[in-house]
């Protein structure tokens, strides 16, 4: 399947799921019903309940923002060295500056592959390699 990155692609923690590996064939990320067991309560984090208790849609909306339960979440986990929420607190405030419609834009940019136009996911953009 082809992937198309559109808004629920921002997560409410701040990662770009289109560059996720799960994304779209395991997983629509967390804004909708078709979640992967690991990120439907955000590897123990419950952003989701957490927003909806702080009557916000994404973290970066929060008055407490970035709170130290965000700043935990992006130390882990590492795969192959590489921590995928590594730089959700940086990435939300992005959003935050440009709003979630040309964060999606910048990302899918910054995740394009400039030889083959294929989206690299988090843990390939050091590898990947089209020839
Ligand atoms: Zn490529």
């Amino acid at each position: 399947m082809k992937r198309i990155p559109n808004e629920e692609c921002a997560s409410i923690c701040g990662l770009f799921c289109g560059a996720c590996p799960a994304f779209p064939d395991i997983c629509h990320g967390c804004f909708s019903d078709y979640v992967r067991d690991c990120c439907k309560n955000c590897a123990d984090h419950g952003f989701l309940d957490c927003a909806v208790s702080h009557n916000v849609t994404r973290c970066y909306e929060c008055d407490e923002f970035p709170c130290e339960k965000l700043k935990e979440f992006s130390t882990k986990p590492v795969i192959n060295g590489i921590c995928n929420h590594a730089n959700v607190i940086p990435d939300s405030l992005r959003m935050k500056e440009v709003g979630v419609s040309k964060w999606i834009v910048e990302k899918i940019a910054e995740h394009t592959c400039p030889k083959c136009g294929e989206l690299i996911n988090w843990f390939e953009m050091n590898t990947h390699n089209c020839g």
